[in-house]
């Protein structure tokens, strides 16, 4: 598909190769100053960036070798919102240190009994002279032990229908009353948290939209979660790809045996009907259309195709798998899964270097998460059953 970006002399090319040659290590700041860091926001903040100017600022940053700065929840979540429906004094508190990375974020909204309905969450918010007084807990909270700020959804009139009691704030995670306590995951890493509050007092110029008004903001946060994690890699667009899995097993010798040969080839497939899928995506966007039903059926089948690709990884690995810090380079395993057929002889792969890249055995062990966050796969079913569809709603 020819997404006809433009060429060397198109003037939004020009001005980015321009500033980078100004900039050759531009500072977290300056990049977000000269609004390079999300290009579509409104200036200041952006540039107004139309989707094609977009991917031309992207396409030089990139062979500058510009990094940008990592704040995944404060600009793909918050900063969005913060832009739809903060105030200007909010906007110029916030946005800057979000964009540069200075003020990490974290993402205050699932609790024991309310993720995938979110609506039933039932942490309370109580206004108080010139604060609001919150009591309750929040699990799953990714970075919230380093982040500066959370965006917060507690609950502010509990005699409202469900959706619409509930408000919108940014919480300051130093405030006292904030207890934090660690949740280690199964790849052993210290990512996401439990956040109680017992009487944390939030001013009250840190609720974002009108009190009760909530639920829409909700809905915009949660609306770019499901853009932003879509991307290439199998882990939520970060990680290695189908095609890395294919190029490890191919400078091993090729895969040990048919039945994984086949497994192989059908997770490569797959990778390549999610490429067309985001590239119709991105002529969609391009040709000034919203993105509509793939964006729905790419999450739902990208989240799968992580976990299809990591499985196939460690089964590559066969008995080696077991052991952490292990890649799928093909094992000398004496007892392949399934005998080799004369039609379809399997050449003995070379023996296996252990331990090789631990990115495969950590990728195996995170994979299990990803459809679960950002909008379990049942859920995402939900969606384009109802949405894409038009079947009758979950009750
Ligand atoms: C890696 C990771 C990071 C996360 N980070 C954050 C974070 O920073 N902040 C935050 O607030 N949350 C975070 N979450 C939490 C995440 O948003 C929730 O786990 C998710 O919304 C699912 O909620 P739950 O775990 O309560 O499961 P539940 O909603 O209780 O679901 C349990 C099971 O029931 C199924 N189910 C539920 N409802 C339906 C339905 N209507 N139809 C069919 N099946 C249904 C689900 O698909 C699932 O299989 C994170 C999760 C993960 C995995």
């Amino acid at each position: 598909m020819d997404l006809g970006l433009p060429g060397d002399d198109d003037p939004r090319r020009v001005a980015v190769t321009a500033w980078i040659a100004a900039h050759p290590n531009p500072a977290p700041r300056q990049l977000a100053e000269a609004g390079y860091v999300v290009p579509h926001w409104p200036a200041p903040y952006g540039l107004d960036a139309d989707p094609l100017a977009q991917l031309v600022i992207d396409e030089e940053l990139r062979r500058a070798g510009i990094r940008r700065p990592v704040n995944p929840i404060g600009i793909g979540w918050a900063g969005p919102t913060l832009m739809y429906a903060g105030t200007d004094e909010q906007k110029e508190r916030w946005l800057w240190p979000l964009l540069s990375g200075e003020e990490f974020w974290c993402q205050l909204f699932s609790e024991p009994g309310a993720g995938s309905d979110l609506a039933s969450l039932s942490t309370r918010a109580e206004r108080d002279g010139d604060a609001y007084v919150v009591n309750g807990q929040k699990v799953w909270t990714s970075y919230a032990h380093i982040a500066r700020w959370g965006i917060l959804l507690a609950r502010t009139d509990p005699l409202a229908p469900k959706h619409m009691g509930i408000s919108y704030f940014v919480c300051p995670m130093d405030a006292p009353g904030i207890e934090i306590r660690p949740l280690i995951d199964m790849t052993g890493e210290h990512a996401f948290n439990e956040v109680f509050f017992d009487d944390v007092r939030i001013p009250a110029d840190h609720l974002v939209g009108p009190e009760n008004g909530g639920w829409d903001l909700a809905k915009v946060t949660l609306g770019n979660e499901r853009v932003s994690l879509s991307g290439e890699g199998a882990l939520w667009g970060m990680g290695p790809t189908a095609d890395d899995l294919v190029a490890v097993v191919s400078a091993a010798g090729g895969a040990p045996d048919p039945i994984r040969r086949d497994a192989l080839v059908s997770v490569w497939m797959e990778s390549q009907i999610l490429r067309v899928l985001r590239l119709r995506m991105v002529s969609a966007v391009l040709a000034g259309r919203a993105p509509g039903a793939e964006a729905s059926v790419r999450k739902a089948i990208a989240d799968a195709h992580g976990q299809h690709i990591m499985d196939l990884a460690r089964d590559l690995a066969g008995p080696f798998g077991m052991v952490s810090g292990t890649d799928p380079t093909p094992s000398t395993d004496p007892t392949p899964s399934t005998p080799s057929t004369p039609s379809t002889p399997s050449t003995p792969p070379a023996p296996s270097a252990q331990p090789g890249d631990p990115t495969w055995s950590r990728g195996f062990l995170f994979a299990p998460a990803l459809t679960i966050g950002g909008g379990t796969a049942e859920v995402q079913r939900n969606i384009v059953a109802e949405k894409v569809l038009g079947l009758p709603r979950d009750t």
